[in-house]
Parts: structure tokens; C-alpha cells; sequence
């Protein structure tokens, strides 16, 4: 693949310049049962990305998203990652709030040190290097003073930056997040927005699936669209207005 080029969208879809190819999919098709939700996926996923996957209800966006994080092995085509020094980029996935309102009582530290359950043997941290983690971790996404508050006592904005945090304890690569202010009130949406805006400056790519258009066209950089079975690339002044006007004259939602 050309990867400079968006044949399908006929649009460009070259990567901010400079940054490393994280994760490619290349005629991806990904679904259930063998059957295709979505189809003919060329994207990559670049180093200071920050993409929203956008799209109506039922597009396939959540289902990209799995397919991105390996939940879902591609039908069709290939998923690959770039190498940085040597090794395989890092995900980090921070699922919906809501997903986890039935959690059992944990404190925020508690939830957060569960990031780095790949490194532990129980639910505390080792060694002193992890506990720094944690406190710069939690210092990074502002919640430091909330590390010994019950996560199911806090605001659905602080939890979203709490499982942020979780994700960060990964030293990702990329951050991918479904509906990250979902349910989250306007300052905490500002807040989480402004999160992610940080973390992508310092270098993370973030992916998130989102359906608020506003916020989509403040925060994020690029666009995927995903509608009718086929994603397209493009920055959010293309997508936004071409694609989201050609969808509704056809019928979309
Ligand atoms: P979106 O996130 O854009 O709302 P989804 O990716 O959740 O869309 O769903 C896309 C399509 O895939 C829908 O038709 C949905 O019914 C179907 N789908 C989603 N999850 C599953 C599943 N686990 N098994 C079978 N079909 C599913």
C-alpha cells in the first residue's frame, strides 16, 4: 500500500511529517461470524496521530476500534505494526466508563496499578520504580490527590482520566478509547479532551471513537470516517463537511 495516498477517499492522508508508522491495516475487513462489518480498510496509525473515528450509529466504528486492538482478528487483509528500537508499539486501551460503573470497590490507586498487571504478581506494586509510576502516572492526569478515593465514588470525568491513567501505566504507544466523554459533563469532557491533547503533544497517538461532532471538530486532527461498510481519511475541515453532507443526501443518518 501506498500509504501516502487514500485511494478509496481519493483523499491524501499523509501522516504529520516525521512521525513513524505505528500500526498498519491494509485491506482489512473485520465483523462477526465471518461476516463483514467493515471492509477494504487501508489506514495507518502514526506517531502524533490524534484521529477520531467517526460515523453513524451501527457504522462499525466500535468494531474498528476492536480490530485495532487485536479483540477481532481481520477476515480479510492485514493488521501490522511498525517497530520502534526494536519492538512492537505498545496499545493502550481505555474502554467506556459505563463498561466499568459495576466494578468492585477499588480505590483510584488500586484501579490505576491494575495498568500494570502485565508487570505484578499481586495488586501492589513491587518494586519503588512501579510505585513512581504510579504517582507520576497520576500526577499526569491530574487525580494525585484522589489516589486513595473509591473510583466508584468519582465523577465520570475523573474516572475517564483514571482509566487513562490505567492505560498510561503501559507506556503506550498509541491510546485508543471508545467514547472516552461519554456520559461525562462539560467540564470533565474539557478536562479529558485537554488530557488527551497533552498526552498527544508529548508523543502518544490517540484514536478515539467519538459521535460528538463539536468535539470532534475542536480536539481531534484527522478523521475516520466510517459509513456504509467503508472508512475514509482525511482532516476534520474534508470529513466533516464533504462527507457528512454526500451521507446525508444518500440517506445516511
Ligand atoms: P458503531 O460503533 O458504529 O455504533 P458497531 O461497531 O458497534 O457500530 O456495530 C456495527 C455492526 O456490527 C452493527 O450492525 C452491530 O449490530 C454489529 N455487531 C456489533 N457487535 C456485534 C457482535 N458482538 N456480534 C454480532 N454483531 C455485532
Amino acid at each position: 500500500m501506498n500509504p501516502s495516498k487514500d485511494s478509496a477517499a481519493g483523499v491524501d492522508s499523509s501522516p504529520p511529517a516525521g512521525g513513524p508508522v505505528l500500526m498498519t491495516l491494509e485491506g482489512a475487513a473485520f465483523g462477526y461470524s465471518r461476516s463483514p462489518v467493515i471492509a477494504g480498510v487501508d489506514i495507518s496509525v502514526m506517531r502524533g496521530d490524534f484521529l477520531g473515528i467517526v460515523g453513524p450509529n451501527g457504522a462499525g466504528k466500535t468494531t474498528l476500534l476492536r480490530g485495532m486492538i487485536g479483540l477481532l482478528k481481520p477476515i480479510e487483509g492485514s493488521v501490522r505494526f511498525g517497530e520502534l528500537s526494536g519492538r512492537r508499539p505498545v496499545i493502550g486501551y481505555v474502554p467506556q466508563v459505563q463498561a466499568l460503573d459495576s466494578i468492585f470497590p477499588l480505590t483510584v490507586g488500586e484501579v490505576v496499578t491494575m495498568g500494570a498487571y502485565h508487570r505484578m504478581r499481586r495488586l501492589s506494586l513491587s518494586s519503588k520504580k512501579e510505585r513512581n509510576d504510579l504517582g507520576s502516572v497520576l500526577e499526569r492526569v491530574g487525580m494525585a490527590g484522589q489516589r486513595k478515593e473509591l473510583f466508584a465514588s468519582l465523577s465520570a470525568g475523573q474516572k475517564q482520566r483514571v482509566l487513562i491513567a490505567r492505560a498510561l501505566m503501559t507506556r503506550p504507544d498509541i491510546l485508543l478509547l471508545d467514547e472516552p466523554t461519554s456520559g461525562v459533563d462539560q467540564a470533565g469532557e474539557k478536562a479529558v479532551m485537554d488530557l488527551l491533547g497533552a498526552l498527544n503533544r508529548g508523543g502518544l497517538a490517540v484514536v478515539l471513537v467519538c459521535h460528538e461532532m463539536d468535539m470532534v471538530r475542536e480536539n481531534v486532527r484527522d478523521v475516520l470516517w466510517v459509513s456504509r461498510g467503508r472508512i475514509e481519511r482525511g482532516s476534520v475541515e474534508e470529513m466533516l463537511s464533504a462527507a457528512m453532507v454526500r451521507d446525508r443526501l444518500e440517506g445516511g443518518q
